[in-house]
């Protein structure tokens, strides 16, 4: 697998992250360094999304989803801390997710750092702009606020790096082994590229695909969806894709 993290902030002056009784910006880096050590000590390719400077906030998330998509990375995973200054008290853990493959993966990475004690706030769908513009399955990760004690107190960026990992790959260390299959195409279809937003689509991404047996390297079913990725990107110049389950029939090998 290859991830893209996205350490939140830290490109000052612009985008710097908010500030409680720790800061943000230290947070996400040191959760996101542990994140991205993890990852590569199991196996994967990571890419570190996080931008060297930026001009203006706009400007650092348009790098973060730019060095995403150029580098056609499977999952992208940015690291925030919350905060909610200056009273409530609000505590705990939300991801944000906005397509059905992303909200399979936020649930387990949610999971994993509630069972650290945080409070489990949920997996929310609001469309930030690195949710919204990168073109893999995304997650947005509010670990915990900066600004609640009780956060802080029950607060180690080990055990949290440790449990987005275990969210992400699972408890083992392994490279996770593709699935290889065969995609009967049924009806002639469109392929949809790896989002649910299909209203924003460009048509240029949508290609007709014949009936007939495709190779694939590695499938999922999620909700009415194959997820397949191909071998190589001669279909729509993408390596992977949705289908609807109503247009084909996987065949395990
Ligand atoms: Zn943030």
């Amino acid at each position: 697998m290859k991830f893209g993290i996205d350490i939140g902030h830290n490109c000052p002056p612009r985008d710097i992250g908010a500030s409680g009784i720790k800061k943000e910006d230290d947070l996400t880096k040191d959760v996101g360094n542990r994140l991205i050590n993890k990852l590569k000590a199991a196996g994967h390719t990571v890419i570190n999304c996080t931008p060297a400077s930026a001009s203006s906030v706009n400007d650092s998330l348009r790098k973060r989803v730019n060095t995403a998509n150029n580098n056609n990375v499977d999952i992208f995973v940015s690291i925030h801390f919350n905060a909610f200054q200056p009273t409530n008290n609000p505590r705990g853990s939300e991801v944000f997710a906005i397509s059905n493959a992303a909200r399979g993966i936020a649930q387990p990475v949610l999971k994993e750092i509630v069972a650290l004690g945080f409070k489990d706030r949920g997996v929310k769908n609001t469309a930030f702009y690195v949710l919204r513009n990168t073109s893999m399955p995304a997650i947005l990760v509010e670990c915990c606020f900066v600004d609640s004690q009780a956060d802080m107190d029950l607060f180690d960026a080990e055990k949290m790096a440790e449990a987005i990992t275990v969210g992400l790959i699972g408890e083992s260390n392994d490279t996770p082994t593709p699935q290889p299959a065969t995609l009967r195409i049924t009806t002639k279809t469109i392929l949809k590229p790896s989002t649910d937003d299909s209203g924003n689509l460009d048509p240029a991404t949508l290609v007709d695909i014949e009936t007939g047996d495709y190779p694939v390297l590695d499938s999922r079913f999620e909700e009415r969806h194959f997820w397949v990725k191909w071998p190589d990107k001669s279909k729509a110049n993408r390596d992977e894709h949705f289908v609807f389950e109503e247009f084909a029939e996987l065949i395990e090998s």
